[in-house]
């Protein structure tokens, strides 16, 4: 039975733990959630058997509305955790008592604990008490129990862990073929990042009660859509780069001289790469590297696990590395590349601590992020602090684990150690802000100066004193034009704070039928435009008014919302809203954050397709 869930939200007095959930699983899928602990994974599926309600959204099986049927009539069978078996009923009699309260007769009962008996691998254990089975046994024995009445859908949230690893691998095996077997629709809770490999036709990753992403696990392995999956999902270096019209630059390296990077547009964009440990190739001289070399350095430690070699080489201060984590200034940790070497090729090539080294890059991956670093942009120290200190600038740095850069009132880096100039050889984009989101103090000649900086594309993001963690996020964009861009830029930030985020039109009362037809249409665009290009779900909502009106409502709300502005307006253009609409954000009192989403002029530039970015050469 296929399940569907649509923007489901469930929400405590703390906020959202599930956030506009949408999802759709097909009949007899295998689906893993994975996800740090409180990211609600057991939330969305204690509300998919109706054991939690919730407060926004639908969830339908095979079709058919269930959002507000009681659990026993969901049909979904659920094992949890903890065995939870009734310690004073037999194993037999466990695994009857769904259907004994459906009325089923006691002959019909038995053969089917027995058929399940069979099923789980536990022939002839009918008698014995809970108490008398090991752990292993017992969780057998729940998923036995969960799958009498035949239900269409299995839930199992952890179900191996508090069992030991071997245990667990058996009880894994089980449960895929008695899945396979039955054809039963399972999602399975796991934060055993082997077992979702193993186990998953898809795998959906949760953090802070969104699903950031899914796909194969293949898919979302290699081609991550965003830093915490990337890091999430096995270990990964996250390193800057340069896009240049000769390809990609690590530092003063150019690493990958793709015909297809010189063909996209915006030159010198600052991305952010994932690289593997496996996929990093290590040599004593570039000369003996099958791949080109993209830094340098010396090995700083190397550990032995098992069938493979852990490597750690610390970048050469000249290399130019930087990596996409972390903050740049004075005092930056050395940059380090983590590398996965397999036996045999530390066999061929011994490699001790201080050994110099080149590295070479077998495959990478280019995130489709918007968003490479975060800027703080106030030549005053005193001001610098307070914007580093602000709520939403934490909670952002600290998800996204982005890089931090201290920059002037025009958003130009401060120096910083770890960009030395090297004679001779052009310093990889001038200590860059790169395509970092700028953060200014709330005034708007900040946000213009920054805009005009920008050259329109970009963000920035105005904060006035003493703002605090929003709990929504309405988006307003002013044309068509700009909502690409803006919608990249709201993902971004979605993905990282847990608002809840609405697409807003503004609609005169007075305006024609066709106009309000328009906006509507607008919205229903922006959702799904959202959806195919980012997975993440939005809210909708026609403000009937102006938008002067619109946003003095907000400034006098109770819980003041992010407004992300989306515009691809000219510099006088952004000039005139800001005077105008805009004017009341920036005025003494005010604690609205800005997040103002430039769109560049040049439609192609944000055309790339994400898969175009991807490395997978050699
Ligand atoms: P996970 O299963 O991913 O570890 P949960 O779904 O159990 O996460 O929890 C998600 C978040 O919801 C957590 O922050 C948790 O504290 C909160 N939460 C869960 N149940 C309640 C509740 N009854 N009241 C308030 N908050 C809750
Ligand atoms: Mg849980």
């Amino acid at each position: 039975m296929s399940i569907k869930f649509e923007q489901v939200t469930k929400r405590y007095q703390a906020g959202p733990v599930v956030n506009d959930v949408t999802l759709d699983i097909a009949t007899g899928e295998f689906f893993v959630l994975l996800g740090p602990s409180g990211s609600g994974k057991s939330t969305l599926l204690r509300a998919l058997a109706g054991l939690t309600d919730i407060q926004h959204g639908r969830i339908l099986l095979g079709g058919r509305d269930v959002t507000h049927v009681p659990a026993r009539e969901r049909g979904v069978g659920f094992v949890f955790q903890h065995y939870a078996l009734f310690r004073h009923m037999t194993v037999a009699e466990n695994i009857e008592f769904a259907l004994r309260v459906r009325g089923v007769r006691a002959a019909a009962r038995r053969k089917r604990s027995t058929e399940l008996l069979k099923l789980v691998a536990l022939e002839g254990f009918g008698q014995r008490k809970p108490a008398q089975l090991s752990g292993g046994q017992q969780q057998r024995v729940a998923v036995a129990r969960a799958l009498a009445h035949e239900p269409a859908v299995l839930v199992l949230d952890e179900p191996f862990g508090a069992l030991d690893a071997k245990i667990r691998v058996e009880l894994r095996d089980t449960v895929r073929e008695v899945q396979r077997r039955l054809g039963t629709t399972t999602i399975l809770v796991t934060h055993d990042q082997e077992e979702a490999f193993t186990l998953a036709d898809r795998i959906g990753v949760m953090h802070m009660g969104r699903l950031l992403e899914t796909g194969t696990p293949q898919r979302l392995y290699r081609q991550p859509t965003t830093r915490f999956v990337a890091t999430f999902l096995g270990a990964a270096n996250l390193l800057l780069a340069q896009r240049t019209a000769e390809g990609l630059r690590f530092g003063h390296e150019l690493a990958v001289p793709f015909e297809y990077l010189a063909a996209l547009p915006g030159h010198r964009d600052e991305v952010v790469a994932v690289v593997r440990p496996e996929d990093v190739e290590v040599a004593e001289s570039a000369e003996r590297l099958a791949h080109r070399a993209f830094t340098h350095g010396h090995v700083h430690s190397s550990g032995f696990a098992g069938s493979f070699e852990r490597l750690v080489v610390q970048a050469a201060p000249d290399s130019g590395l930087r990596t996409a984590i972390g903050h740049e200034g004075p005092g930056e940790a050395p940059l380090r590349v983590e590398v996965l070497r397999t036996a045999a090729e530390s066999a061929t090539l011994p490699l001790a601590p201080g050994k110099r080294v080149v590295l070479g890059l077998r495959r990478f991956h280019v995130l489709p992020t918007p968003i490479s670093g975060v800027v703080l942009c106030a030549s005053d120290a005193a001001r610098r602090e307070a914007l580093r200190g602000d709520a939403l600038v934490q909670q952002l740095v600290g998800s996204m684990k982005a890089r931090v850069i201290d920059a002037d009132d025009d958003g130009v880096a401060l120096a910083s150690a770890g960009t030395l100039a090297v004679a001779g050889r052009e310093p990889p984009a001038p200590a860059s802000a790169g395509s970092g989101l700028r953060v200014v103090p709330g005034d708007a000649d900040a946000v213009l100066r920054l805009a005009r900086a920008l050259g329109h594309g970009g963000a920035v993001l105005a904060l006035p004193p003493g703002t605090q963690l929003p709990s929504r996020a309405l988006l307003l964009c002013t044309s068509d034009g700009a909502r690409p861009a803006t919608l990249g830029v709201l993902a971004s930030v979605m993905r990282h704070l847990p608002v809840e985020a609405t697409y807003v039109t503004v609609q005169l009362p007075t305006a024609p039928r066709a106009e309000v037809t328009a906006s509507f249409r607008r919205l229903l665009d922006a959702r799904a435009e959202l959806q195919a290009a980012h997975g993440l779900d939005v809210r909708t909502e026609v403000h009937i008014g102006d938008v002067d009106g619109w946003i003095v409502g907000l400034l006098a709300a109770e819980d003041a919302p992010l407004l992300v502005l989306g515009t691809e307006a000219t510099a006088a253009e952004l000039a005139g809203l800001l005077a105008g609409p805009l004017r009341p954000l920036f005025q003494a009192g005010a604690r609205l954050p800005l997040l103002l989403a430039l769109a560049a002029a040049r439609p192609a530039a944000s055309a790339a397709p994400a898969s175009a970015l991807a490395g997978d050469y050699g």
